[in-house]
């Protein structure tokens, strides 16, 4: 079975099937590089290349950009449909990644567990969808009250056309969360997918021309970084760009979009997210969620509870109850239905961990189980507890971006919030405690976007997230995500005093 006009195979739904090369989708086609360059996806379970998938560069993304613009221009067919029906190209689109779920779970070159795929990220989609596609068709500007004898309305209009820049740890749901509100709003898009993983984001192509959105509306670009993704901040034709990935690129990003044409700006960057662990806290919740808070996508998640703050009184039992908890997490090939946890996304990050974890052990810091590879192959870590980490150590302050999980001591609550805010961070934090007035308290005194109370990594596609200081610009789901992709116009009418 071969999808409308999608150059993928399908072949069965529990192996890689894909053609040789991947191209690139601009305008409703495909296409080559404009420079014919390729370069290989690699599966992180074995470090063997699954396919070529054409480099899209510069000059490529001149050619999405110019497709992006005229999807745009007044009068064509996306400006002119009516935003019932912008919604309805949604509702669409996520009724056809239902459809093909299994596949798209298997397909995500991510290297996450086949069963988290299908039963997290890809539910996570289609919610993402269908929430942005009933906003469509809501998203009411206001009639305002100004002095004087006028009639005063705003109109929330798109920006144009929206350069998006996302990352490999959650290929489908990256995808989906920057998809949803920019096109229901009614822009245009340029996406540049990670290099690690473009596979699911070019199948998705193929459903979008499915579902029937116009020619240029959507236009994936996978690439590198330097070249395709600072061609798209630097693009004069570029209205706006969203990112998401590590804060090094966040502030490049916003560098070029400052010295290009000011293009608007959002931020979805790293973060240290603390996780405190108060001595009253439910002590099985407080260690099955911490685990699943720095352990979860294997770490790499932006809002990762990485470093577990435990009050001093219950710090060796936490400590020894994480440990067992985290041996037993399974380990090994994804596409194995009982595995929680598969191989970091690529050798660089996987060298990246390593070296981190080396650095805790020569800082002092304890190691309590795991800190080495899991496999002989492919790129496994296993989870690996770190305990006595002092706020100093470099895994302490840095993004690992991995299975690594720091505890930390405490003593009192003004201690640990103070500490918990040093970061030049702010994504996510979370406590854990019975009382509802230190809860509260906690939860006000954290400078961070989410905060999480007796739980970690709850999503709700209708509630905002995203960063504090260093950890971002902007805000993605719920109505708040609708801001970012909108313009405000003031229109005043001058209302007339008398019948003439
Ligand atoms: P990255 O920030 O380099 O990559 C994210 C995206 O930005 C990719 O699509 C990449 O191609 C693109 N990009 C890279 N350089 C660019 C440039 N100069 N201009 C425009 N786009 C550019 O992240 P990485 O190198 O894959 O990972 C490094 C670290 O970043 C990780 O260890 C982790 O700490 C962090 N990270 C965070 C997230 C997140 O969800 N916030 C996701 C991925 C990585
Ligand atoms: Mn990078």
């Amino acid at each position: 079975m071969t999808r409308l006009g999608h150059p993928l195979a399908f072949r069965h739904s529990m192996g890689w099937c894909y053609n040789k090369q991947d191209p690139l989708f601009i305008n409703n086609e495909w296409h080559d590089a404009v420079n014919k360059k390729t370069f290989p996806t690699i599966n992180p379970a074995t470090g063997e290349v699954i396919c070529q998938v054409a480099e899209g560069d510069k000059a490529d993304v001149d050619k999405a950009v110019k497709a992006a613009k005229g999807a745009f221009r007044l009068g064509s067919p996306w400006r002119r449909m009516d935003a019932s029906d912008r919604g309805m190209l949604l509702h669409r689109l996520a009724d056809c990644i239902e459809r093909d779920a299994a596949y798209l779970a298997v397909s995500g070159n991510n290297g996450k567990p086949y069963a988290v795929a299908y039963t997290v990220d890809v539910p996570m989609v289609l919610k993402c969808l269908r929430y942005y596609a009933g906003w469509a068709d809501k998203w009411e500007g206001k009639t305002i009250p100004i002095d004087g004898d006028y009639f005063c309305y705003t109109r929330h209009e798109p920006i144009g056309v929206c350069g998006q820049i996302i990352p490999w740890n959650f290929p489908l749901l990256m995808q989906a969360w920057k998809l949803g509100p920019a096109l229901a709003t009614g822009n245009t898009v340029v996406m540049k997918v990670a290099e690690q993983t473009p596979l699911t984001a070019l199948y998705v192509a193929s459903l979008i021309k499915e579902v029937g959105f116009p020619p240029g509306v959507v236009n994936i670009v996978p690439g590198m970084g330097p070249s395709a993704g600072a061609a798209i901040a630097s693009h004069m034709d570029v209205d706006k760009v969203a990112f998401t990935g590590s804060t090094e690129v966040g502030q490049l990003i916003q560098q070029t979009s400052g010295a290009s044409n000011l293009k608007k700006v959002t931020l979805e960057l790293g973060g240290k997210s603390p996780n405190i662990i108060l001595s009253d806290a439910n002590m099985d919740e407080a260690v099955d969620q911490a685990n699943m808070a720095i352990f979860f996508n294997q770490g790499q998640c932006c809002c990762a509870g990485s470093r577990t703050y435990v009050q001093e009184s219950i710090y060796n039992e936490f400590v020894e109850r994480s440990v067992e908890r985290a041996k037993k997490r399974v380990v090994g090939d994804p596409f194995n239905l009982k595995t929680e946890h598969g191989p970091q996304v690529d050798d660089e990050q996987y060298q990246k961990i390593l070296s981190y974890i080396n650095s805790g052990k020569h800082e002092g810091a304890k190691l309590l189980c795991g800190g080495s590879a899991a496999a002989d192959r492919g790129y496994f870590i296993q989870p690996t507890i770190f305990g006595d980490v002092q706020d100093n150590m470099k895994i302490a302050r840095e993004e690992i971006f991995g299975p690594v999980m720091q505890i930390l001591k405490f003593k009192s609550v003004e201690e640990v919030i103070e500490r918990a805010n040093d970061t030049k961070y702010g994504l996510a934090a979370a406590v854990f405690t019975t009382d509802i007035n230190k809860a509260q308290y906690i939860s006000n005194s954290l400078r961070a976007g989410t905060v999480w109370i007796n739980c970690y990594n709850v999503f709700g596609v209708q509630a905002p997230f995203g960063g504090y200081k260093a950890s971002g610009t902007g805000r993605e789901l719920g109505e708040y995500g609708l801001e970012n992709y909108t313009e405000v116009k003031t229109v005043t009418i001058k209302i007339p005093q008398k019948n003439s």
